[in-house]
Formats: structure tokens, sequence, C-alpha cells
């Protein structure tokens, strides 16, 4: 393979420009060229290109966001957009590309693999949504944000007595309120994967912890359940307690990647470009137990993986 492609798609991630650095030195030390193509697979359809060498990728490893920017591109889920895409990886002499997003941005490298651009994913989004892999570029600085954002929630709650209802990005995946909620000793925690009526749940754990003395409480809801503010007058309510709601929003997406999210996306990056220039294409890298591994694409999009119950008791039980 003579030159890739790289491209970063969905929604951005901290962690994303070290995997993008990670793919360009590597490839540069096997001789390959690097071209990185703007705004995910809109820029592939747009052609929208830059050629890349080594210091390209320098002073990015600790930033946020995506220096090739990041797009939702609904033009390559159809056939047209897919077909311009290849007539641009034809022009531009691109054989190969590296993917770095989440699971849509998969469905798009697998069409690419299917005819022939061999497309190597690398899991890169905040939610942690990636079946097939343990962790997601992105998953731990965003934890990190989460905890520190709400310990100075928690100065303000404990000082007035109050009751912070706080909703955690993650749609469909409750990896992030689930453990920033054990981090930051959330009275409550609600997820989509855990199904109970909220309210008598969330009301039911405040006045247990309510009996005990305490009086400052933080419930921590998924994106994908919604409705802090009903919740939070709700637990006014029925609790008589001040209770005050806040989205945490886009700063969770942002900010300075943590050390373990750079060194998985450097270990991930590395190893996407080995596959590609051994002429492997259709493959995630994923982290599994710890190792680095990779699984056919559509295999990863099947797999399934169940919520941490173990975690949500401890979390039960601790957090009174
Ligand atoms: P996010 O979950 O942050 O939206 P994804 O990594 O799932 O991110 O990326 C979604 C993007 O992937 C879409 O906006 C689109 O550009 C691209 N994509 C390409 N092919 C497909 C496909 N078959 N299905 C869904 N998304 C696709």
């Amino acid at each position: 393979m003579k030159t890739i492609g790289v491209l970063t798609s969905g929604g951005d991630a901290p962690g994303m420009n070290a995997a993008v650095r990670a793919v360009v030195r590597t490839a540069c030390e096997k001789g390959i060229k690097v071209i990185g193509i703007n705004r995910g697979y809109q820029g592939l359809i747009d052609c929208d290109v830059r050629d890349l060498d080594i210091r390209s990728v320098s002073d990015i490893i600790h930033r946020g966001g995506t220096m090739l920017y990041s797009a939702r591109c609904l033009a390559f889920k159809e056939e047209e957009g897919i077909k311009k895409g290849i007539a641009n990886c034809k022009k531009l002499g691109i054989e190969g590309i590296v993917v770095i997003g989440g699971d849509g941005s998969f469905r798009g490298a697998r069409d690419l693999s299917l005819r022939g651009i061999p497309c190597i994913g690398i899991p890169g989004t905040i939610d942690n949504d990636i079946v097939s892999s343990d962790y997601t570029i992105g998953y731990d600085t965003s934890l990190n944000t989460i905890m520190q954002m709400v310990d100075r929630i928690r100065d303000t709650v404990e000082s007035h007595s109050r009751c912070i209802v706080v909703e955690v990005m993650g749609n469909r995946c409750g990896d992030l309120t689930l453990n920033a909620g054990i981090a930051v000793g959330a009275t409550a925690i609600v997820i989509p994967e855990i199904q109970a009526d909220v309210e008598q749940h969330v009301i039911e754990r405040i006045r247990r912890t309510q009996k005990t003395g305490k009086k400052h409480f933080i419930v921590m809801v998924a994106e994908g359940i919604g409705g802090v503010d009903a919740l939070a007058k709700k637990i006014q309510a029925e609790c008589g307690v001040e209770s005050r709601s806040v989205v945490l929003g886009h700063v969770q997406r942002g900010g300075s990647p943590t050390v373990r999210d750079r060194v998985l996306a450097s270990q991930m990056g590395y190893r996407a470009v080995e596959l590609l220039s051994e002429g492997v294409g259709n493959k995630v890298v994923v982290v599994k137990d710890d190792k680095i591994v990779d699984y056919d694409i559509y295999e990863a999009l099947t797999m399934k993986k169940p919520v941490d119950i173990s975690l949500y008791q401890i979390a039960h039980d601790i957090s009174i």
C-alpha cells in the first residue's frame, strides 16, 4: 500500500487527534503517504483533503476535538455518496482508509471495504457505546470532566442543602452516567439499560438517605432518559429538599485528553496502519481485556455488551 487516507467522523472525542497523529507517524515510518480527509465522509465526497506528514501532526497530542474536523454526513449512507467516495479514492490514489468514529462510521467503513477500499475502524466516541470494545477513545477524558464538574456542583449543593439532578451524555449507553455516578457518590443513578420507574426509584433512594441525616443529594441521569427538570421538581415536592437540574452538555466532549485516552489512541492508530500495510481491511481495532485486538466490522457491529450489574449494585449499596 502506497497511500492511505485518515478521517474522523460522527461526534468528536478527545484523543481523536492523538489517533490521527499515530496513524500519520506510523504510516510515514513505513514509507506510506497519508492523505487527511476533512469533515469525515463529507470530505471524501467533496474531495476536501490535505497531505499529511510527520510535522503536520505536531502539537496535537494534547488537544481535544479533531484537526481533521468531523461531520455527520447523511449522503454517505446512500449508494450515490459511497460511489462518489470511491471515485475520489481512485482519483487521489487512496488504497485504504483509517476511520476514527462510532458505529455509524464503521458502517461506512464496511461499505467502502466491501467495494474494494479496505478500511480499518478505530472507536472514537465519549459514550463508550461501541460494544466490541471495552473502552473507546475519549471516554476516560469525558468521565474525568464529568467528575470534576459534578465535584464543583457538589460544593454548592452541600452549602445550600440541595439536590442536584445532573443529565450526563450517552443516549443508549449508561457507562458515563454509571461510572461518573460512582465517582461522585451519587445517591441515585438512572441509566437506560436498567428499566425502572425513574421517579419512584430516585425518590425512594433520597428518602432512605434522608433518614440517615444527609441533606444534600446528587442524582445522575443518562441523556437518553432525559426529563431532569421535571424530576427535580418532583423530588422537591415529594422529599421537601430544594432541587435543581443541570444539563452538562458539550463540556463533556471537549478538553485535553487524559493519559489513558492518549495511550489508547496511539496504540489503536499504530495497529490500524499495521493492518492496512499488511493488506487487511474491513476490521475494527478495539481493546479487549487490556489487549489491542481486531474484529471483522460486521462481527463487531452485531456484538452485544451487557451493562455491568455489579457496578450498579456497588453504587446502590455504598452511595447512601
Ligand atoms: P455519532 O454516533 O457520534 O453520530 P457515528 O460514528 O455513529 O457517530 O457516525 C455517524 C456518521 O457515520 C454518519 O453521520 C455518517 O456520516 C457516517 N455513516 C456512513 N455510513 C453510514 C451508515 N451506513 N449508517 C450510519 N452512518 C453512516
